[in-house]
């Protein structure tokens, strides 16, 4: 069997991303790589949102880009703005056509199904996949997305909604999403901050077309893609295998308060093509220990006191957007943090302090 000087397993966002840097780093001139991913083909399949606090690789695969943004809980309508940091949404269609074309250039490089078509034995290994269980009692957030076209303009554009709470909460944390990529095109999405056990919170379909009917006040669309996904708010159980460097959500890349990863996965890319020629599991790359330490308090309040998210989200925004943004985006320095704490309630945050 032939053997590669590096193995990715999972070649989806994280693994086509590392894939992609290193290529055109000029890191796979004279060594191979094996990818093992299990998919057929490749479609659009997510799109991927973020706000840019960096550039990254994959600019001409964006479908638009946002400097204002609104917030809507009951009774309040926040309209926030950032000219610094735009939110972009990734299409991923583009994203694996771009990557799969420029790796396609180099006979180095090569897909298969399985590890085991392989000899890994002597191989530096990055692995995107989960193994083990997933625990479906802990916090989730789950969603389902569908972009629709309407007849007449019905959207504006210039403005995306990144929550509204203006819905049925029933018991958990529930908000809508809406991208408006033009006047008469949108992603929206449901998402729920919840375990996975409730299985009627996952009507999805009827909610969305409760809420586009209702809400945004649309009678007639046709739906021209849907996507729909559950990602964990906890770290999963991976391979801990020391040889073994995790990488996209896989690897601790998810932000677990929000469930932002693409950016994360684009700067992690980054580390380990600079560290390629001395990784291993001793330089492990990480978010930060003040972010994991602070969405653990924020996951507990979630947890603890769903009705209040709406009011949170609300006070958080309160501050400078830019400041909120770098926070999310986990590029808040001391100060920033502070800022944000401050805004939070007290008491709920205090407790879910004590009882870590
Ligand atoms: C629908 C959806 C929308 C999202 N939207 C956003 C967003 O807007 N912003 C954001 O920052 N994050 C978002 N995320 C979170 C995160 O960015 C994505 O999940 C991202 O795809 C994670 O990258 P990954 O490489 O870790 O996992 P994946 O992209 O899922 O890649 C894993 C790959 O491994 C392959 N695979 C699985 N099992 C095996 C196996 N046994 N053998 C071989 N191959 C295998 C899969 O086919 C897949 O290609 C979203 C997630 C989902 C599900």
């Amino acid at each position: 069997m032939k053997e590669f000087d590096y193995v990715i397993i999972g070649g989806g966002c994280a693994g086509l991303s590392l894939a992609y840097e290193l290529e055109v780093n000029n890191k796979l001139k004279e060594k191979s790589l094996a990818i093992i991913e299990n998919r057929n083909q490749y479609n659009r399949d997510k799109t991927w949102s973020f706000w840019k606090v960096f550039d990254h690789n994959f600019e001409d695969c964006v479908i638009k880009n946002w400097n204002n943004f609104t917030i809507n809980t009951p009774g309040n309508s926040q309209v926030l703005k950032s000219n610094k940091y735009p939110y972009q949404s990734i299409d991923s269609g583009k994203f694996y056509k771009k990557i799969n074309s420029k790796l396609s250039s180099n006979s180095n490089i090569v897909f298969f199904k399985n590890l085991s078509e392989i000899n890994s034995v002597n191989s530096i290994i990055f692995n995107s996949v989960f193994g083990g269980e997933t625990d479906k009692s802990k916090l989730w957030q789950h969603f389902q997305g569908i972009e629709i076209e309407t007849q007449k303009n019905m959207f504006d554009d210039e403005v995306l909604n990144l929550m509204d709470f203006n819905c049925d909460q029933r018991n958990d944390v529930h908000f809508f999403y809406t991208l408006p990529f033009s006047k008469n095109r949108a992603l929206i999405e449901t998402t729920w901050l919840s375990n996975l056990k409730s299985k009627n919170l996952m009507d999805y379909d009827f909610q969305l077309e409760d809420y586009i009917k209702h809400n945004l006040g649309i009678k007639n669309y046709k739906v021209k893609f849907t996507e729909k996904g559950a990602i964990p708010l906890f770290y999963p159980s991976v391979n801990k295998d020391k040889k073994i460097i995790n990488i996209g959500s896989a690897g601790g890349m998810t932000r677990l308060s929000t469930g932002y990863t693409f950016l994360n996965i684009q700067e992690h890319s980054r580390y380990l093509r600079k560290n390629l020629e001395k990784i291993d599991n001793k330089n492990i790359y990480h978010l930060g220990k003040k972010y994991e330490f602070l969405d653990k308090i924020f996951l507990k309040v979630l947890k603890n006191n769903p009705e209040k998210m709406p009011e949170i989200f609300h006070k958080m925004f309160q501050n400078s957007t830019d400041t909120v943004i770098k926070f999310l985006s986990n590029k808040s320095n001391i100060f920033e943090d502070l800022k944000i704490i401050s805004k939070m309630p007290k008491i709920i945050f205090l407790k879910a302090l004590i009882n870590r």
